[in-house]
């Protein structure tokens, strides 16, 4: 569990504002999807969740508890990129596992922990391999196996299904959703496209050059969009 609360978040790489002026909540269990076209923002809002850029200015909130000054490896958050990010040389256990290991956990612990996450996600035959032995769409499920290991307020994802072919893409989206449920997680979740939006989200932000344009329900986002940036993205044409 973990909730998130943005407060009029900014950012500005030199003189260019990239988010103007954020406010949002997600609820401990929500399921968050950012939408908007390449560009609007959604990767630079997620990463500082994440602590991986600072805001310009602005109040990011985890579980009640300010993080704008905590570094990213002590916000118990998990990110999963697009590209998977894990460690050539290490193998799926290990790359798995090192989180918790540098986190300073017993090797019980992360042993257990890891055959935890590597029996959620079907990863048991894979654990002696290196990455380099694994196809794209296994990668994704370490690395989303990665995150899960450390049992995180926050799992954050951006786009992490583009690299995947369309058939795999469907397979992991359902998987992910699956997480969901079962591990009952907060989950921010970014991406273009509308069908993963309206099928994982339980609310939906829709961005728009640094702002938000509207909040809501997918179906409710879907019949009834404020404007006709929200109908071109989400819903049917107004
Ligand atoms: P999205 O993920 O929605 O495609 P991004 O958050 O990646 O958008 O980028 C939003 C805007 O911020 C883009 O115009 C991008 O060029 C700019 N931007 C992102 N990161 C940097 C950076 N490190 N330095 C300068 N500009 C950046
Ligand atoms: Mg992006």
């Amino acid at each position: 569990m973990g909730n998130l609360t943005l407060t009029n978040v900014t950012k500005s790489f030199g003189t260019t504002d990239v988010i103007k002026g954020v406010n949002l909540r997600v609820e401990d269990g929500e399921f968050c999807v950012f939408v908007g076209p390449s560009g609007c923002g959604k990767s630079t809002l997620l990463r500082i969740i994440a602590g991986l850029e600072d805001a310009s200015g602005g109040e990011i909130k985890i579980d009640g508890v300010p993080v704008n000054n905590t570094p990213p490896s002590k916000r118990e958050i998990a990110m999963v990129f697009q590209s998977y990010a894990l460690y050539p040389h290490l193998t799926v256990r290990d790359n798995m596992g090192l989180g918790l290991k540098q986190a300073g956990s017993s090797s019980a612990q992360v042993a257990q922990s890891v055959a935890r996450a590597s029996g959620m996600l079907s990863l048991d035959a894979l654990l002696d391999r290196r990455p380099a032995e694994l196809s794209g769409g296994q990668r994704q499920r370490v690395a989303i196996g990665r995150a899960i290991v450390r049992t995180p307020k926050l799992f954050l994802f951006d786009e992490p299904l583009s690299n995947l072919d369309a058939a795999l893409r469907v397979n992991t989206r359902i998987e992910i959703a699956r997480l969901h449920r079962e591990l009952k997680a907060t989950m921010v979740y970014v991406t273009h496209d509308q069908v993963e939006a309206m099928t994982l989200a339980d609310k939906i932000v829709v961005l728009n050059a640094g702002r938000v344009e509207q909040v809501g329900r997918p179906m409710d986002l879907y019949n009834d969009p404020d404007n006709a940036f929200v109908a071109g993205f989400i819903g049917s044409p107004k």
